[in-house]
């Protein structure tokens, strides 16, 4: 948007720019990992400087930087997030899940991304010796009314070519999940779960490893473009775009090419840049309940019941987690804060920029009986217990208490419309030779992230000529 995007046109303006660093000045860039400080003699101006920036270190930015910095060693680049950590939103809360690639329309990027970043998570994670478990995975239809659903989901499956799926009868139901009662399931022996944050951080670890820098702390908030010079070659006018934090004390960066991943925050990052507001991003909390320790032999593998099709959330369910606890969830209830992980998290701006959106009310008139269920369940846990209960009928309300939450960056258009698979956008302005902005980046990424990376890398090449 214009008034965002000031334009520094003229040569001395920039030498301004660059001056207004110390020179020689000593600079540190917070490393993400461990707080480990990185110190450096040379010129602010030139340590700054960088061929590429990514905004947000989620595990889409993470997953990118790393892919970027692998195939061009000889690239100068960095992550800037704004938190003091890589992983601290989506990529740190949410169910741990890697999924195989069931659900998902066939054809569509969600469904081809989901089955390879699988295969490509597996691999990873035993190249570097991360942790996972392949513990499997049912989908459990427990009224006759959602087996029609449950054969849709099976050929979706099978077309999407999800290995070794298949549709079993209420005795193998048993024998895999002992305390599951349902009358068919798709059983998917591949299904995993894995910590996606500390994947995240793997992928910063080798990022630095091959020379990137990552800056934290750092929340963006202003880009700056520079005019080009004709030859392009003028010593400073290759480094167009100029990157200001919100924080005074954060350097000005200076870069060739920004690729943004936002997350809950991608809409304003495009935004930032001139794009269209558009799809628009709305917080919607999950909210999980854990089971007690000495319950949590109940089940063996993650449990999902058959989703409803009208919307992208996959249904409460029961999902081991890596350190032996037992998540079940999780609903979806609008967050009154983009990063509100609880209910006495509001923020007046987030909330009036939420419910003064067209598309939202839209929303919210189509499908006011399911917001309300969801609203009545996350108050009242018995509601979400009987849900569970349809299908571990031996769960008691005495057996879980109320555990963490993920808030997701649902992406939604005016009309109303949930946007479901991934939009990418430069805009039409200024910057739009020199920005790629991830917009959507929907559940499974953190399961697709590494062959989302080598999508989001091809873009790259392709639109900035790398
Ligand atoms: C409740 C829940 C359960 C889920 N379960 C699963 C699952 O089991 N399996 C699975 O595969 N996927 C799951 N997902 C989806 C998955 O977690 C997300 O799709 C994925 O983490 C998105 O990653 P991201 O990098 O795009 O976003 P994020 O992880 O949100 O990262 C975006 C980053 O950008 C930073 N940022 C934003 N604005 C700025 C700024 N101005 N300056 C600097 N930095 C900025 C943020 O601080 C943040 O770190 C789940 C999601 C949720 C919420």
């Amino acid at each position: 948007m214009a008034a965002s995007c000031r334009f520094l046109v003229r040569f001395n303006t920039l030498q301004k720019c660059i001056l207004s660093v110390n020179a020689n000045a000593e600079c540190s860039i917070s490393s993400a990992l461990g707080g480990i400080r990185h110190k450096s003699t040379i010129s602010q101006s030139e340590q700054h400087q960088y061929d590429l920036v990514i905004v947000g270190g989620g595990i889409v930015g993470a997953a990118t930087a790393q892919e970027l910095i692998t195939r061009h060693p000889n690239l100068k680049l960095a992550i800037l997030e704004k938190e003091k950590e890589l992983a601290a939103h989506q990529s740190g809360h949410n169910s741990g899940v890697i999924h195989a690639g069931i659900y998902y329309v066939p054809g569509t990027l969600k469904a081809r991304l989901c089955v390879k970043g699988m295969e490509m998570a597996y691999k990873y994670c035993d190249k570097h010796q991360i942790p996972y478990k392949k513990c499997g995975k049912l989908i459990v239809a427990v009224e006759p009314e959602e087996l029609p659903r449950l054969d849709v989901l099976m050929e979706r499956g099978l077309k999407n070519g999800v290995k070794d799926i298949r549709m079993v009868g209420p005795d193998a139901i048993k024998e895999i999940e002992p305390n599951c009662v349902a009358l068919k399931a798709i059983h998917s022996p591949h299904t995993g779960i894995i910590d996606w944050g500390l994947v995240t951080k793997h992928y910063g670890k080798e990022f630095e490893k091959r020379g990137g820098n990552i800056y934290t702390n750092y929340e963006v908030d202003t880009f700056l473009t520079k005019a080009e010079s004709k030859e392009g070659s003028i010593q400073g006018l290759t480094h167009n775009v100029e990157i200001h934090g919100s924080n005074p004390a954060n350097p000005v960066v200076s870069c060739r090419y920004v690729v943004t991943c936002g997350g809950l925050h991608s809409d304003r990052l495009a935004e930032k840049s001139g794009c269209n507001p558009e799809p628009k991003i709305v917080p919607f909390r999950g909210e999980y309940l854990l089971l007690a320790p000495e319950k949590c032999n109940m089940v063996n593998g993650n449990i999902y019941p058959v989703p409803d099709p009208r919307f992208p959330f996959l249904g409460v369910h029961f999902t081991p987690r890596m350190d032996g606890s037992v998540w079940l969830g999780p609903n979806a209830v609008l967050a009154f804060k983009r990063e509100g992980y609880g209910y006495t998290q509001f923020s007046l701006s987030d909330f009036v920029d939420a419910v003064s959106f067209r598309g939202l009310r839209k929303l919210a008139v189509k499908h006011l009986g399911y917001g309300i269920q969801e609203m009545y369940k996350s108050i009242y846990i018995n509601a979400q217990v009987k849900q569970l209960q349809k299908f571990v009928p031996s769960l008691k309300l005495e057996d879980v208490r109320r555990g963490p939450a993920g808030v997701r960056a649902q992406a939604l258009d005016r009309d109303g419309k949930l946007v479901d698979d991934f939009v990418f956008d430069s805009g039409s302005v200024d910057m739009s030779s020199r920005v790629l902005h991830v917009r959507n980046a929907p559940s499974p990424a953190a399961t697709s992230s590494l062959a989302i990376a080598e999508m989001v890398a091809d873009r790259v090449e392709q639109q900035f000529q790398l």
